[in-house]
């Protein structure tokens, strides 16, 4: 039996087909490239019945992946993440059904994890000896991470005001990084004229390889398992590149085509930081493509991307789905991210947190309404950010006393 059922590319503009056992980059159109499987073979092979009894990392999809051979996979136990209730939180802003997935439990503490298992590991099934790709931080540790586990070089340029903890991650997996006086844009100029000087690296930047998508497309397929193959009313993520709601998309589309959800799509909204919104604006104007924000500036670090290569398939995802695109401060988030904490225990990454001032507002404005079911995607741990909170705790003497009661 075919352990994946992968059957060629498309491109997402034109829907030209492409050859998926070669290594391919954007489509001739500037593009990303889709990839395309024979879910009628996928059907007739695999139920849910039988996933539910396979190991519990994202490899559990892989007749949807791109991965030929079993033999090829680089892992190190991604996936099935845990989709945990916010019922208090929930309840006092007046969405008592309120769900989070929490990607930051998964390998390098961010859902980039994701992407990088899967297109590391069909790179290195198709031969492909280095990877390069620009990075806000988080993407560059995942993709050196797996790269160092296949055996692959990894060459990676980030802006100076990237995560530390990424550069350290980066360093210690033995990948050739080097930081940037600018923003992701300025890195993904770097890393396009090294690889085409250099020869031997594939550029992995996002959507400029196709199966970084097939990676994040798993949290769809999740989701549906986790809740017994229904779907939340609404799935709020945070997007910078996009990639997550594309691929989330993706998968609702295979998983309905499989007959393994029902027709009705949850509602896709694209959550952005008001220092960095442009696919919020352009979802408010009505345009098809993005302009890019100038001066893009957010302590939500993984979402800082002043213009997505893929903004048009993101906002197809948001229409088409009856979803909508809402910009949040970085005051809002920040307080998010600490009522949250103290609420639920559970600390999570400012884009996480930029989903949940979301929820508020739209709670707010009207746009949810109470019996929703909504689940917010956190895609990283907190743990990953130290600065973006500050703390002010009392220091003793050693021969000092601790107060009788708490200071009010
Ligand atoms: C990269 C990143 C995002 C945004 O992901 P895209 O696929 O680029 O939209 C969100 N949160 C975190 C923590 C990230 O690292």
């Amino acid at each position: 039996m075919a352990y994946s059922f992968l059957s060629h590319l498309e491109c997402s503009r034109t829907g030209t087909t492409y050859d998926a056992d070669t290594v391919q980059g954007l489509s001739a159109d500037n593009a990303p490239l889709l990839a395309r499987y024979d879910l009628d073979g996928v059907a007739a092979t695999v139920s849910p019945a039988e996933i539910a009894s396979r190991p519990p990392t994202l490899w559990r999809y892989h007749e949807v992946l791109p991965v030929r051979d079993e033999a090829n996979v680089i892992t190190m136990g991604e996936g099935m993440t845990p989709l945990i209730p916010l019922s208090t939180y929930g309840a006092k802003i007046g969405v008592p059904g309120l769900l989070m997935k929490d990607e930051g439990v998964i390998p390098t503490g961010t859902f980039k994890a994701r992407g990088a298992a899967v297109g590391v590991s069909r790179a290195a099934e198709l031969g492909v000896r280095g990877i390069a790709m620009p990075t806000n931080g988080n993407a560059g540790s995942a993709w050196a991470s797996y790269a160092a586990r296949a055996g692959l070089a990894s060459l990676i340029a980030m802006p100076l005001d990237a995560p530390l903890i990424t550069r350290v991650e980066c360093v210690v997996a033995g990948a050739e990084l080097y930081l940037v006086d600018g923003l992701i844009g300025d890195a993904g100029r770097l890393i396009g004229e090294a690889v085409a000087a250099r020869g031997g690296y594939q550029d992995v930047s996002t959507l400029k390889e196709p199966y970084r998508i097939e990676g994040k497309k798993t949290m769809g397929y999740e989701i549906a398992e986790q809740l017994g193959w229904r779907m939340p009313d609404v799935i709020c993520y945070p997007a910078g590149g996009g990639v997550g709601l594309i691929g989330i998309y993706k998968a609702l589309l295979e998983m309905r085509t499989l007959g393994w959800i029902p027709d009705q799509l949850p509602r896709l909204v694209a959550v952005q930081a008001e220092g960095c919104d442009p696919i919020v604006r352009a979802f408010k104007s009505g345009a098809k493509t993005s302009e890019p924000v100038q001066n893009a500036s957010t302590v939500a670090f993984g979402i800082t991307v002043p213009k997505a290569l893929g903004d048009f398939l993101v906002l197809d995802a948001v229409r088409a789905t009856g979803g909508t695109a809402v910009a949040v401060s970085d005051p809002a988030l920040l307080a998010e991210q600490h009522t949250l904490a103290a609420q639920e225990g559970t600390f999570i990454c400012p884009e996480g947190a930029a989903c949940l001032a979301a929820v508020r507002q739209l709670r707010e404005s009207g746009w949810l309404a109470e019996r929703d079911r909504v689940l917010v995607l956190n895609t990283g741990a907190g743990l990953k950010y130290p600065d973006t909170v500050q703390v002010d705790v009392p220091t003793l003497p050693h021969d000092g006393h601790i107060p009788a009661a708490p200071a009010a």
